[in-house]
Parts: C-alpha cells; sequence; structure tokens
C-alpha cells in the first residue's frame, strides 16, 4: 500500500466489534492464567506482553505502523529523538569501539556523541558530510561498530549521499544508521538506499502538532550480524539466559536485542497516551508533508528573490549545493529553510520581532509557522570561531514553514522585510 494508506491503516486492525481507533491501553502490567505463561514470556518476551517499561500495545501498533512507512521488518519507540539515538549506537558500540558520523547533525546529537558516549568510552570520528569515498574509508578504524548520518540535516539542510555512505559502511562490514527526522518516511526512505538502521525524533513532523516528545528506531533486518563483528548479536547474553540473538531471531535480532537487553535496563519507552498522540500525528502525515514542501518552496523564491535578503538555504532551490542529492534521495524538502539577512544581525532581529503570524519558539516541523535566530538561542554557547565551523553567522534565521495559507504566510514574512 501506499503512504497515505499506510499512515491510516498500518498497524492496527481491529477485528469485530473492537474499537475502530487505537486504543490506549493505560496500564502498566498484564494479566495471565497461570505462572507457567508468565514463565514463557519471561522466556521469550516476542509472544506477549507482561509490564510497560518495553513493550504495550498503544505504542507496539505505532512501532508497526512506522516500521511499514519506513519498509523495515520492525521497530521500538522511545521516550525522545534523544533516547533514540542513544539506543541505537549502544545497540552497536560498548566501551572501547567508535562510531563514524558527519560534523553537520543536529546539536543534541553532537552533544551526545562528542562528550556523553565519550565518557563512556566510545569514540566518535567526524568527517564532513560532502567526505569523499577515499577519506571515508580512512576514518574507520579496528574499533568502528557504526556510521551515522542524517538524511535532511537540522539545523543545516544538508543532504547526505545515503548509498555512499551505506557502501561505504558495508565495505568495513559495519551499518549505516540514518536519522531521518527532517524527512520523515514520506520524503524519504533511507533503508531503499541501503540504510540498516533507521532513527527518528518523532517530536518533529512525525508529531507534527508539538504535543509529545518521543523517537523511534527502525530495523531493516537487513544487515548481517554474523560477520564476526558483532559478537553481542551472536553469542550469548548472559543477562539473558544465554539467548544468542541472531539463532533465535535472525533478521531481528538486532530490534529484539534493542528491547530485551537496552530497553529493560534504561527503560526510555514512552507513555502509551504519547502513543497515542504521535498515532494521531501519523495519520495525517503523508498529506501534511505535501504542504509544507509547497508552502516552504514558495516562501523559499519568494527570499531568493527579495533585495533584503543575502542567501538562502533551502535544497529544494535549483541554485541549492544540495539540490541534486534532494533530487536523488528525497522526495520533498520538508519546511525547514534558512536564510541570512543583509545588514548582519541587527536585521536579522528586527525581521523576526516584526513577524506576528510565526511565531518565536525552540522547535521546528510544527503545523504552525516558526521562527528562531539560531546564534543568540540553540546556538548561543558556542564562540564566534564555532559559529562560523558549524555555518552559522548573526544574521541567519531559520525559520519552520507551517500549514497556514501560504498567502498569509508571505504577507507576513513581507511586511517584516518592509520594517528592515
Ligand atoms: C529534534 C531532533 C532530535 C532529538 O529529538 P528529541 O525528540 O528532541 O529528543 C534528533 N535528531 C534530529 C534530527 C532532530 O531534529
Amino acid at each position: 500500500m501506499k503512504d497515505e494508506t499506510l499512515c491510516l491503516h498500518a498497524g492496527y486492525s481491529p477485528q469485530n466489534s473492537e474499537p475502530r481507533v487505537t486504543p490506549i491501553v493505560q496500564s502498566t502490567t498484564y494479566v495471565y492464567d497461570s505462572i507457567e505463561e508468565v514463565g514463557e514470556v519471561f522466556d521469550d518476551p516476542t509472544k506477549s506482553i507482561i509490564y510497560s517499561r518495553f513493550a504495550n500495545p498503544t505504542v507496539m501498533a505505532v512501532e508497526r505502523k512506522i516500521a511499514e512507512l519506513e519498509g523495515g521488518i520492525a521497530a521500538m519507540c522511545t521516550s525522545s529523538g534523544q533516547a533514540a539515538l542513544l539506543i541505537a549506537i549502544l545497540n552497536l558500540c560498548k566501551a572501547g569501539d567508535s562510531l563514524i558520523s558527519p560534523i553537520q547533525i543536529y546539536g543534541g546529537a553532537t552533544n551526545l556523541f562528542s562528550t556523553t558516549l565519550k565518557k563512556q568510552g566510545i569514540e566518535c570520528i567526524f568527517v564532513d558530510v560532502d567526505a569523499d569515498e577515499a577519506t571515508l574509508h580512512k576514518a574507520f578504524k579496528s574499533n568502528t561498530k557504526a556510521v551515522f548520518g542524517e538524511s535532511l540535516s537540522n539545523p543545516s539542510l544538508t543532504v547526505l549521499d545515503i548509498e555512499k555512505f551505506a557502501k561505504v559502511a558495508h565495505s568495513h562490514n559495519v551499518p549505516l544508521v540514518i536519522d531521518n527526522t527532517f524527512a520523515t518516511p514520506v520524503l524519504c526512505k533511507p533503508i531503499k538506499f541501503g540504510a540498516d538502521i533507521v532513527v527518528h525524533s518523532t517530536s518533529k513532523y512525525m508529531d507534527g502538532h508539538a504535543v509529545q516528545i518521543g523517537g523511534v528506531i527502525v530495523d531493516s533486518g537487513k544487515f548481517d550480524w554474523t560477520n564476526g563483528n558483532f559478537p553481542e548479536m551472536t553469542e550469548p547474553d548472559e543477562s539473558y539466559h544465554g539467548v544468542s540473538y541472531t539463532e533465535i531471531y535472525g533478521a531481528s535480532a538486532y530490534i529484539i536485542k534493542a528491547r530485551m537487553q537496552l530497553m529493560r535496563d534504561y527503560g526510555v519507552y514512552p507513555a502509551a497516551h504519547s502513543a497515542f498522540l504521535l498515532n494521531l500525528g501519523l495519520e495525517t502525515l503523508s498529506i501534511r508533508m505535501e504542504r509544507y514542501c509547497y508552502n516552504a518552496m514558495k516562501v523559499a523564491e519568494f527570499l531568493n528573490a527579495s533585495d533584503k535578503i543575502l542567501s538562502v538555504t533551502y535544497p529544494g532551490l535549483s541554485t541549492d549545493k544540495y539540490y541534486d542529492l534532494s533530487r536523488r534521495y528525497l522526495k520533498g524538502n520538508s519546511g525547514v529553510i534558512s536564510f541570512e539577512l543583509k545588514g548582519g544581525k541587527q536585521n536579522a532581529m528586527t525581521f523576526i520581532n516584526a513577524l506576528k503570524l510565526a511565531s518565536i519558539e525552540v522547535h521546528v516541523a510544527d503545523i504552525r509557522t516558526s521562527v528562531l535566530h539560531p546564534a543568540s538561542t540553540t546556538h548561543r554557547q558556542l564562540s564566534a570561531e564555532q559559529l562560523k565551523d558549524a555555518g552559522i553567522s548573526e544574521a541567519l534565521v531559520r525559520i519552520s514553514v507551517g500549514l497556514e495559507h501560504i498567502d498569509d504566510i508571505l504577507a507576513d514574512i513581507r511586511n517584516a522585510l518592509t520594517q528592515v
């Protein structure tokens, strides 16, 4: 089925007289007829559900929906996008291992990889998102266990050459993990291009209404964990009565280990109610993404033609550095645009404060248009030098175009520009 249909119907098929809408199962625990049965579920937690720290029927319906949308075999939701990144990496790397990632990624991912995981003995080797194959090969060490990248990056809006990264990762027998948050499975299907694991912050477009924080990890089921590089997948897990994940669960080894071992121990599973809200967002994802892309393209073209604007970054513009990669990997470029005003910080601030419809908020991908000045907010702690490296000038404005009528969005921008 197509995305529009999957968004509405995947993951939950009510039987005779059951609720039309995925019910909220607000229960931490589940009852059984005999203690033997509970024992059996402990032996194989894929058989049933015993505790909502790592499995819940409402959350699992959403997991099935997202897995289908991404073309994966299974998924596991987490309590935030950050938790999805953490579990996705810890399921591959332990102290003494390393991963490779472009520098141009979400700030929260940069902090996690460069500081918090480092304290736990996991090193991140940063490369440029445009690194050629030879440079990527050189970044590998004997302990490298994962390659990471964002399909459409937040906030720099670079587009990853997924096939190139996948090819290099696979030649070193490690999986490619793609953060597909900004693109969503509606605009990009990383697994089709060779990604092995896909992660999301569902707090962004998937939710869309700014009502829940969440994340998800999707397993393509395609990576060969028996290649010798991942003993934790193949050898007995002493913390789980000696299970070998590849032996018992085959293609689902990665996602089952993530749930049975890491979700059990870290407990970063979302609440049923959050999953219910996320599901409402997902139902309209496909149709919303079309309109975000349409509106943002109009705004990008308008800004590009204004003599008060110095530069516009939006991969949908034929003048954009990532236009060709966008055409190859994306069906659209989301609602996020960044641009620089002429006249530096002062004009950027004047412009933002003069907007009436667009609200100032630290969020993107909402149904309502929002705007931010990264240099004085999300990237405030960076030095002038670091700002330059991150490609964030004092004149830069980031706008997340929403679903208001395009005429009203443009009128607001036009009006604010007259104040500059
Ligand atoms: C927001 C975001 C995250 C973190 O997600 P939270 O839900 O805020 O924890 C990770 N990756 C990308 C690309 C994001 O935009």
